[in-house]
């Protein structure tokens, strides 16, 4: 059995539910997960925000709205009248859930139950949809066994319990379908796994069901090379391996959210990146791949603040290093990147919801200093250090940029180098030039 997971563009519009319905048809007895419509989590995300606002008249406009986008949705969907009336039906329940939670009180159990929704009305539009063809799907409620324990991590035995017994209920099912995205937390809650979680659900359910495979089908053919979304003549990559795609992942590779990669490497389970525009092309497969002394691609990570801590005699000072970093960990702020020298150390981080409070337990220690607006800039391939040249093609691609620091040698698949973010894209692009050209 496979793993399927659409993407909010992939079932973005009445006509793409119909392509994806037949691919998924053609594919045979998977299970399949699915995203929000393309849109619709920020629509919900900006109700929320109205509510926090306390303006009511904003959510409910913006409601209001969401609810005739779907109106056409159906409309356009489906053929026959009975099944426009159960599908309205399906997505007037969510939208009247929302609706009733405006009027009441609002906080984040709240919250969580409204952008809840958008997992809820895309999976219940695509089961209609197979039961008008003549398709058995079997929706399987992700609130049903979706579940974190009480560190927000995935209880996977629950998880396996709980699916395998769903899906044990209803044998003789041509394929089953889920919501990616949602679940529930060691209290019973309705929760989610964090923006573009979708992708995470699919590798947790393909690790408890030892699935053959993991695609994640989206609205582009593969990892690339670099950031499509900022240098020109990109291209796909083939393969990749479990690490390189973590660290592209986390360092800013949109089509992959970070977390998926460790179930699908803990159980070996190759994940496939697909288009669902382009559904024959070969996209990247990430598997464990053996070493090929190949740059594979680059990434860039937003919103990273860095801080300097200096103090007079700091190797001299053993101690120094766990002071600093135990404040990082009071402060539960995790560090992306350190560079050290006799007299500092620099690390970076993208939380900065505890700065003030961090720089300030810092200044105990050492003179502080702090960099907002930072991106890092990430290189990633087979980096073995034996492996000469590299570096000093990334370093050169970056020749008129200042760079605020480099870090190599943590591991064999990446170099990061700190820029402003005014000099991103400049950057991305001399990378693509000098490592793609
Ligand atoms: P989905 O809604 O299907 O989950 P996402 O928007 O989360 O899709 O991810 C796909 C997008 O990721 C692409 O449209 C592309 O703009 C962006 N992206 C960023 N970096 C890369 C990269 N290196 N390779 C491919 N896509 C990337
Ligand atoms: N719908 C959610 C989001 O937009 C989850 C996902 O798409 O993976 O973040
Ligand atoms: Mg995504």
């Amino acid at each position: 059995m496979k793993v399927l997971k659409f993407g909010g563009t992939s079932v973005g519009t009445a006509d793409r539910i119909r392509t994806v319905a037949e691919h998924i048809r053609k594919s045979g007895r998977n299970i399949v997960v699915l995203s929000a419509m393309s849109g619709t989590t920020n629509t919900l995300v900006e109700i929320t925000d109205y509510l926090y606002k306390g303006n009511i008249p904003g959510a409910q406009e913006t409601l209001n709205a969401l609810e005739m986008k779907y109106s056409g949705v159906i409309s356009a969907l489906y053929d026959t009248e009975e099944a426009k009336a159960r599908a309205s039906m399906l997505i007037g329940e969510n939208i009247g859930y929302v609706r009733a939670l405006i009027q009441g009180e609002f906080a984040m159990a709240e919250e969580r139950e409204i952008l809840a929704r958008g997992e809820l009305m895309s999976t219940a539009l695509m089961n209609e949809y197979f039961r008008e063809c003549g398709v058995k799907s079997v929706l399987l409620p992700a609130l049903d066994f979706m579940r974190t324990d009480s560190n927000g991590e995935p209880d996977m035995k629950y998880i396996a319990t709980r699916l395998g017994r769903l899906m044990d209920l209803n044998p003789d099912a041509d394929l089953y379908l889920t919501q990616g995205y949602i679940c529930r937390n060691a209290f019973g809650d309705i929760d989610n796994l964090k923006r573009g979680g979708s992708d995470y659900t699919a590798s947790i359910i393909g690790a408890v069901l030892n699935a053959e495979e993991i695609q994640i089908w989206t609205d582009i053919d593969g990892m690339h090379n670099n950031d499509p979304r900022y240098v020109e003549g990109t291209r796909p990559v083939g393969s990749l391996n479990f690490e390189e795609a973590a660290e592209l992942a986390y360092f800013g590779a949109k089509i992959l959210h970070p977390n998926c990669v460790l179930p699908a490497k803990l159980n070996n389970i190759p994940v496939r990146l697909l288009n669902t525009l382009q559904p024959e092309a070969p996209g990247t497969v990430i598997y464990n791949m053996p070493p090929d002394g190949s740059v594979k691609a680059v990434a860039a990570k937003d919103n990273i603040t860095a801080i300097k801590v200096k103090s007079g005699r700091m190797l001299l000072a053993y101690g120094f290093l766990h002071k600093v970093f135990e404040t990082f960990e009071n402060h539960r702020t995790s560090i992306d990147m350190i560079a050290t020298s006799e007299v500092g150390v620099t690390v970076t981080i993208d939380d900065d919801s505890r700065l003030a409070a961090i720089v300030d337990d810092l200044k105990h220690f050492g003179t502080v200093t702090v960099d907002r607006d930072m991106v890092i800039i990430c290189v990633v391939g087979d980096l073995e250090w034996h492996n000469c040249g590299f570096e000093s093609k990334a370093v050169a691609a970056l020749a008129d940029i200042p760079i605020r620091m480099i870090s190599y040698g943590g591991s064999n698949y990446n170099i990061s180098m700190l820029v402003h973010r005014d000099n991103k894209v400049q950057a991305l692009q001399r990378l693509s030039e000098k490592l793609f050209g």
